[in-house]
């Protein structure tokens, strides 16, 4: 029967596209389910402008680095276009005309740069940088770890629990130390410890910050900026922060063509509107639409707010577990805003319009850990739009010239804060004041970029919401904050891609090692669904 499946994935995201990939893979026949007319969610390239249709951007996420060489191996993603190249220097000018520049593989060059600022800090960054990456080696393979029951006494649990806490043996007492450092400090008391100048500061601060409903003075960035630095999750290393060719979109495209290649089915313009469950088990999905499809194995990858409180009756889940969903924070303040400009910035730090390597990775609009508390501090108790906004910005067609005609730019940039309230109405006018204030901050420190401007596209949290489903605007379904990592990812007990309801399984970026785009909820949601025997093989 045609709308009988062996597995059906809710969202084409790309943790679906790759949990799909999977199970097609295994001999499953295999439905993905997408809401919009497009798959990729927030790992998307669009062309926005239709003035200019040969202009295209990385829409929403903007660099790659988490996904493990082995979903990428045995998905034959590079077969189907999945090409990262490793980007340039983390870069900051200064209107005073000094920039720092830091490398993520040359400790001679961030020396001088930083020497500039503080010779103490020069000296420290390598140590720095061994001390991160050391506690990032061992804490790094738990991002592939199914996250254990804890506090569960069943001796299977407990064995689990015991499994991960050897995982961590490498870390001996200090080491214990600093992780607990890392997940409860906030990243400017651990920058103060290591470092004086504001200028490295804020630089380190970046990771620290992204994507968080926090400024760097709330306790937990610590351990926001360690999650960026993960380097290898016990799977061989992981590329370096780079861009893939034809933006983000291209990442989605690659796993759906790997899905597909296995025998996959994806339908768009089909949004979920239930989940069906008969006595505690999953049969099936009905679309909006009133068509019901069947599985015995459904994969949602959609927010979680979406997932149990919209697709599933409260009455077929446990009250505790409903609480922890109503209760699952999603907020964010996030603004990205992608321009297309005629020129490159012409830094007064490092003249020329001409490409330069400053050009090929961050450029940076934070001047100190301060700046981006302040921007935090205005969004949240002000309850305006920042008036100095954070930002990481990326200029991928300096490696990538897919993207756009031969001679523009496209200059992606990451902002943050409005006020986490916005995500229910659009402040289009607001929105563009944000914006110009933007371009101002940048034109103080290459005068050419605000004259360069010939497009930009503003998408803030009430597009994320509305668009993909991003509930609060978060970027991550759900904040990254230590209450909600791990164990805790989504609820208590139903951390390891299980759900309440037999057969459903949950694979989305609100799951341990989600977000970003980096396939392991997805994957991994698949493996458990494997190792409950519950992936048939009927084509
Ligand atoms: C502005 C922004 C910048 C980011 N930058 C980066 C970055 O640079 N690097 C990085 O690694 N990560 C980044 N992220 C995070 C990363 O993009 C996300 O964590 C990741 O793409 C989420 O993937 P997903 O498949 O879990 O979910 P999504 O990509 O959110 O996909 C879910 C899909 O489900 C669909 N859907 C929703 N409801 C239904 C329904 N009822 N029925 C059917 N389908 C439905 C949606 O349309 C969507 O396509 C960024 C995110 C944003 C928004």
């Amino acid at each position: 029967m045609s709308n009988v499946y062996d597995a059906i994935v809710i969202g084409g995201g790309h943790n679906g596209l790759i949990s799909a990939g999977f199970f097609a893979k295994a001999g499953a026949r295999t439905v993905v389910l997408e809401a919009r007319n497009k798959t990729g969610g927030a790992a998307d390239t669009s062309s926005p402008w239709p003035e200019h249709p040969d202009f295209k951007v990385t829409t929403y996420s903007y660099v790659m680095s988490l996904m493990p060489p082995t979903i990428i191996r045995e998905l034959q993603l590079d077969r189907h276009g999945y090409e990262v190249t490793p980007f340039g220097p983390y870069y900051q000018a200064y209107p005073d005309g000094r920039a720092i520049k830091l490398y993520a593989d040359d400790a001679k060059k961030n020396y001088e740069s930083i020497s500039q600022f503080s010779k103490k800090d020069a000296e420290t960054m390598p140590k720095w940088d061994a001390w991160l990456s050391g506690v990032a080696d061992v804490l790094g393979p738990l991002l592939l770890q199914v996250p254990p029951r804890l506090g569960s006494m069943r001796v299977r649990d407990l064995l689990e629990q015991l499994r991960v806490a050897w995982k961590t043996r490498g870390l001996g007492i200090r080491g214990v130390g600093d992780v607990t450092k890392l997940f409860t400090m906030s990243v400017s008391d651990l920058l103060n410890e290591w470092f004086e100048s504001d200028p490295v500061k804020g630089m380190l601060t970046v990771n620290g910050v992204i994507g968080t409903w926090a400024g760097p003075d709330s306790p937990g960035t610590a351990y926001v900026m360690l999650h960026h630095s993960i380097g290898d999750v016990g799977d061989g290393h992981l590329g370096s922060w780079g861009y893939q060719r034809g933006g983000m979109g291209a990442v989605s495209d690659a796993c759906r063509r790997a899905a597909e290649s296995f025998g996959a089915e994806i339908r768009t313009d089909a949004r979920v509107g239930k989940i069906l469950v008969r006595d505690g088990r999953t049969v099936g999905v009905a679309l909006e639409n009133g068509e019901e499809l069947r599985a015995p194995v459904v994969v949602t990858t959609v927010h979680p707010k979406i997932a149990f409180l919209k697709l599933i009756d409260e009455t077929d889940l446990p009250a505790d577990f409903v609480r922890d969903i109503r209760n699952w924070r999603t907020r964010s303040g996030v603004v990205k805003i992608n321009f297309a400009i005629s020129e490159l910035p012409d830094f007064i730090a490092d003249p020329g319009k001409n490409l330069q390597d400053h050009h090929t990775g961050s450029v940076e609009l934070c001047f100190s850990a301060d700046f981006a508390e302040k921007a935090f501090q205005d969004a949240h108790f002000l309850r305006k739009a920042s008036e100095r906004p954070f930002v990481d910005g990326v200029i991928p067609t300096t490696l990538d010239p897919t993207l756009m005609p031969e001679g523009v730019h496209n200059f992606s940039m990451f902002t943050q804060w409005v006020p986490d309230d916005w995500v229910d109405e659009p402040h289009r006018d607001e929105l563009e004041q944000y914006a110009d204030r933007i371009v101002d901050l940048y034109t103080e420190l290459a005068p050419n970029f605000k004259s360069s401007v010939i497009e930009r596209q503003i998408i803030g949290p009430y597009d994320m919401e509305q668009e993909l489903g991003l509930i609060g605007g978060n970027i991550f379904h759900g904040e990254l904050s230590v209450d909600q990592l791990f164990h805790m990812r989504p609820a208590p007990g139903y951390a390891d891609y299980r759900t309440p309801i037999h057969g459903l399984y949950h694979g989305s970026s609100a799951t341990h090692a989600g977000g970003g785009v980096c396939g392991i909820p997805g994957w991994q949601a698949f493996r458990q669904a494997k190792r409950d025997r519950s992936v048939a093989s009927t084509k």
